[in-house]
């Protein structure tokens, strides 16, 4: 399967918050860093080793939190996202 890239915006109040390359298809439970293509701050987190060092994925205008940071299956970076919080459109 391919990769796509969408865009992820809060789901309260439309400001974007990540553009991700996806692979496969189904729904968006993690979101890896390693994935991450915009903003640049938050794709450099990927090498920020732990996820104690990351911060919670919240907008920027409202608040609204996207997601929780996590280690899949130990080791990667990734953002386990809240249902709901967020919308997604391809791009
Ligand atoms: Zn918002």
């Amino acid at each position: 399967m391919g990769s796509r890239q969408l865009d992820i915006d809060c789901g309260k109040c439309g400001t974007f918050i990540v553009r991700y390359r996806k692979e496969g298809s189904g729904q968006l439970i993690r979101l890896y860093l390693d994935k991450i293509l915009q903003p640049k701050s938050l794709a450099a987190l990927k090498s920020s080793g732990r996820k104690s060092n990351i911060p919670v994925l919240i907008c920027t205008e409202c608040d609204n939190h996207i997601g929780h940071p996590i280690e899949h299956e130990g080791k990667r970076l990734a953002y386990r996202m809240i249902k709901g919080s967020f919308k997604k459109s391809s791009n």
